[in-house]
């Protein structure tokens, strides 16, 4: 149910992990909270102001018309775990009765109802209980039909939330959830392997929403590309952008191509491993150059032969940095629902993969000093010929196909 809270002119934002931290790391946590309310509400082209009441963040739009829009943005940016758009008011029983009245006199409350009453300001002259008794009789004195409401505590259709503080009192009936974790930008960044597949885009994601913003790269396979292999690398590139908001990092595309045909021509069995050890190598290489602190894939333990656990050892040697592998434990149906989820199933539906690189026969149970033996010599000229070639991508040109994030409204928690 999407109730707009009449009045409504602040968006009341809350987050979860930042709250259990240290007062210093709190500040400097909520600091890239704000920063990336403000980067993603100039985004979405809504005016307001970011700042703080009562230790939460708070937004309040030049224009009252856009609060709905305000909340969605709120509800999507890593950090919150959920938003409310809220009418303010004066703490005094009159303004609040007030606020209560209009909400029923809008016709909003039909069925049953509760009402929440919580008083940060324990001086106050009346009990939340006062409070919460005096604005349901407001309720059924200001209803056209009183006989069509009642008061349900356990299950209302309408909760009314009614948040005391010192001066201001602020009335919310909606909250919208959001994806929680740290803001993006409150950890260093971490190299992030794009393919264009499904799984790359969301194991992004699950570091973003840990704060640690990614670098993004995709490895150009040349004639061993599918055709629009690129342009939907760029695509899941362009749909997880906006996640990281005001911490987003350039992305590059790497030349791979050289690589790959000396590669076919010269490997067989454990070709797909020594690709592998190629891409974290250029990985490896532009977190250097990034001062990133890591490498994410969205390798899944078994979900191809390149991703048994042997091979997730025999292939990550080559790395000086850790290979963080945040969809590991997961099934591909769960990974294609968090796609979904964060909107970048669109631009990924076809496996992306290497199948026309692939050899007949894979190896499964490779060691890292048996692929050691199957790497040309010369791997080292190839990546860094590779990073040399790469090229930044400017998201700005590009026109992305975006899937609105799923909101889900829990008016009656
Ligand atoms: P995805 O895993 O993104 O759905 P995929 O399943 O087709 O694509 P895999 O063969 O499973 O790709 O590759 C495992 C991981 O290796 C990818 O999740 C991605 O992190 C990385 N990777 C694969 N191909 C590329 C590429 N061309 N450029 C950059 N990274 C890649
Ligand atoms: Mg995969």
């Amino acid at each position: 149910m999407q109730v707009m809270t009449p009045g409504a002119d602040a968006v009341l934002v809350r987050f979860g992990d930042i709250s259990t931290k240290s007062p210093q790391v709190r500040r400097m946590m909520e600091d890239r909270l704000l920063a990336n309310l403000r980067w993603s509400l100039q985004d979405a082209a809504i005016e307001a102001e970011v700042t703080r009441e009562w230790a939460r963040p708070i937004i309040l739009p030049n224009d009252e018309s856009t609060i709905g829009a305000a909340t969605e943005v709120a509800a999507s940016t890593i950090g919150v775990v959920s938003a409310s758009p809220c009418a303010r008011v004066p703490t005094t029983m009159d303004s609040i009765l007030g606020a209560v009245a209009s909400l029923a006199e809008n016709g909003l409350i039909d069925g049953s109802f509760a009402i929440r009453a919580r008083r940060a300001d324990k001086s106050l002259p009346f009990t939340s209980v006062e409070l919460e008794r005096a604005a349901g009789s407001t309720v059924f004195e200001s209803v056209d039909d009183p006989s069509s409401i009642e008061v349900d505590l356990e299950d209302p259709d309408m909760m009314i939330f009614v948040e005391v503080h010192e001066s201001t009192t602020y009335l919310h009936t909606e909250i919208l959830q959001g994806p929680g974790g740290l803001p993006v930008g409150t950890q260093a960044p971490c190299v992030s392997l794009i393919s264009g597949g499904i799984d790359s885009p969301v194991a992004a994601y699950r570091l973003m929403r840990r704060g640690s913003p990614v670098v993004p790269v995709y490895i150009d396979l040349g004639p061993y590309s599918g055709p629009d292999h690129q342009a939907r690398a760029i695509e899941s590139i362009a749909g997880i952008r906006p996640y990281a908001a005001s911490a987003a990092h350039d992305a590059y595309v790497v030349p791979g191509g050289d690589f790959v045909t000396e590669l076919v021509g010269s490997v067989d069995r454990g070709r797909m491993l020594v690709l592998r050890r190629f891409m974290f190598r250029v990985a490896d290489r532009i977190a250097e150059a990034t001062d990133a602190v890591g490498i994410v894939t969205g390798e899944a333990l078994g979900q191809k032969s390149s991703q048994t656990a042997s091979n997730l050892y025999a292939t990550s040697v080559v790395a000086d940095r850790p290979i963080h592998r945040p969809l590991l434990t997961l099934d591909k149906n769960e990974i294609t629902e968090l796609a979904k989820e964060i909107g970048t199933y669109q631009s990924a539906k076809i496996d992306a993969g290497c199948p026309s690189i692939a050899p007949a026969q894979v190896a499964t149970k490779a060691t890292p000093t048996e692929v050691d033996a199957l790497e040309p010599t010369d791997i080292d000229q190839y990546v860094a010929a590779a990073i040399d070639a790469a090229e930044i991508v400017d998201l700005e040109t590009i026109e992305s196909y975006r899937d609105p994030p799923i909101m889900t409204s829990m008016s009656n928690h």
